[in-house]
């Protein structure tokens, strides 16, 4: 088919990818009587970060990571000290210029925690209206979540944190007894603190809930297709879309192809320096909880969720190249961990690994391409991506439409990363 021919696809918004973001968009403007042709090469939020994520509705994190404490501390979460962090050196060069503009965001990590906030604040409150409408609301738990911190310095970790958490207006408690009782601590010791987020929430299957609000937006008319998209195209007011070989016109298009973005934009001449942020997870059948709600073991960087059937363990901050083979000694070490701390890790799980599409600044980008063609994206979503489905989706719906956002978009606009040409990944 050439472009601009008409189609079966003419009049509709095509979105270009079906994790979290691309299902709840689809979604958002299928209910508002839209036409909409959701594209992924696999089967909605099997192939992506949505799969596989910590399931955690994390409303309490209101600041963007990068900042001056994190420049100076972070060389102590690195995987060569026992950290979380991996910043591989055959990386370095290629990392060098997302570096470079994370030290940069570092020093505005005051003015850009107010638009991340007003995005992040009533995300579960936004997600448990979606899932009402769409009639799942078992999907989603609101018990908040857990931090815990062992060992005899756990009292003031937790204290420091309460406060810092206060300062940003998040809720916080002591955890219960019964929790720091039922973790085990190194050496059998007792020193345990803790923190309970009430306002927080967890999923009970990341890929069920992406699932759902895709099923809710088929329902309302929109269309799935299994294909591969090789490039998008301005026509005038149009937008071209080549997938599988076969170019076809529509009405306007949303790119979410979560870390696999930015060739899509590039033409468009709209900049996403996205790298990828991996990070692994490991379940555990047959295990209970320590408690129905996340637990965030805070001086390992692991998360416990548990989820439909299972426990979810999650963990690392990961630079490598999207697509490489997970790392097995990553694996192992988590195995260890969650067994040093209580759980039992005996099934043979054989471990996940997905890409974060994160940008330099930790904000996502949310908005439209310049020009004449109707080129719209919703990217970067980082660490965030589940929480933010739903609150992302409402802005996009808006801009699709011409209206008003809910909130200030502005500083979500990727035009703050210069020109495409400028940008690098
Ligand atoms: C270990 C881990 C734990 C996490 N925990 C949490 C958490 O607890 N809470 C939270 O809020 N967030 C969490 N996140 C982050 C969250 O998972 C991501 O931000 C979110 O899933 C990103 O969604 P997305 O739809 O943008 O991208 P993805 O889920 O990666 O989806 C992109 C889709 O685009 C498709 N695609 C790409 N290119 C093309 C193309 N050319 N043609 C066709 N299809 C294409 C892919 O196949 C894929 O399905 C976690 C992430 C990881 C890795």
């Amino acid at each position: 088919m050439s472009p601009g021919q008409n189609d079966t696809a003419g009049e509709r918004i095509a979105i270009i990818g079906a994790g979290v973001i691309g299902c709840a968009l689809a979604w958002a403007l299928a209910r508002e009587g839209r036409r909409v042709l959701l594209i992924d090469r696999a089967e909605p939020a099997t192939a992506g970060a949505s799969f596989g994520n910590a399931g955690h509705i994390a409303c309490e994190q209101l600041e963007p990571l990068p900042c001056p404490a994190v420049l100076r501390t972070f060389w102590r979460e690195l995987t060569l000290f026992g950290g979380a962090v991996d910043l591989p050196v055959h990386r370095w060069v290629a990392l060098a210029p997302w570096l470079a503009r994370f030290v940069q965001a570092a020093f505005r990590q005051g003015r850009n925690t107010p638009a991340l906030a007003a995005l992040v604040a009533p995300a579960a409150d936004a997600l448990e209206a979606a899932l009402r409408e769409i009639a799942r609301p078992e999907l989603l738990v609101r018990h908040g979540h857990y931090a815990l911190w062992l060992g005899p310095h756990a009292a003031a970790r937790a204290a420091r944190t309460a406060t810092a958490a206060h300062a940003l207006g998040v809720r916080t408690e002591p955890a219960p007894r019964e929790l720091l009782q039922a973790v085990r601590t190194p050496g059998g010791t007792r020193d345990a603190a803790g923190l309970h987020y009430p306002d927080s929430g967890h999923v009970i299957d990341p890929r069920q809930l992406a699932v759902a609000l895709a099923g809710a937006a088929l329902q309302a008319g929109a269309v799935f297709r299994q294909a591969e998209v090789q490039e998008l195209t301005p026509l005038g007011a149009r937008v071209g879309v080549r997938a599988n070989g076969q170019m076809v016109s529509v009405a306007a298009a949303v790119v979410c192809a979560g870390v696999q973005s930015t060739p899509l934009l590039a033409r468009f001449g709209v900049p996403a320096p996205l790298t990828a942020e991996r990070g692994y997870h490991l379940e555990m059948a047959n295990t209970p909880p320590l408690i129905d709600a996340p637990v965030l073991h805070a001086e390992h960087n692991i998360i416990v969720t548990p989820m439909q059937g299972r426990l979810r363990a999650t963990s690392y901050l990961e630079f490598e190249r999207h697509g490489a083979p997970p790392d097995p000694r990553k694996i192992a070490r988590l195995r260890a961990r969650l067994t040093e701390l209580g759980y039992t890790c005996a099934m043979p799980h054989a471990g996940w690994v997905g890409s974060r599409p994160t940008l330099p600044d930790y904000l996502p980008g949310l908005g439209r391409a310049p020009g004449e063609a109707p080129l719209f994206y919703a990217v970067g979503h980082q660490h965030l991506g589940l929480t933010l489905a739903v609150p992302s989706a409402h802005v996009m719906a808006a801009l699709v439409a011409g209206r008003p956002p809910p909130l200030d978009a502005r500083p979500f606009d990727l035009m703050r990363f210069g020109t495409a040409r400028t940008a690098h990944r």
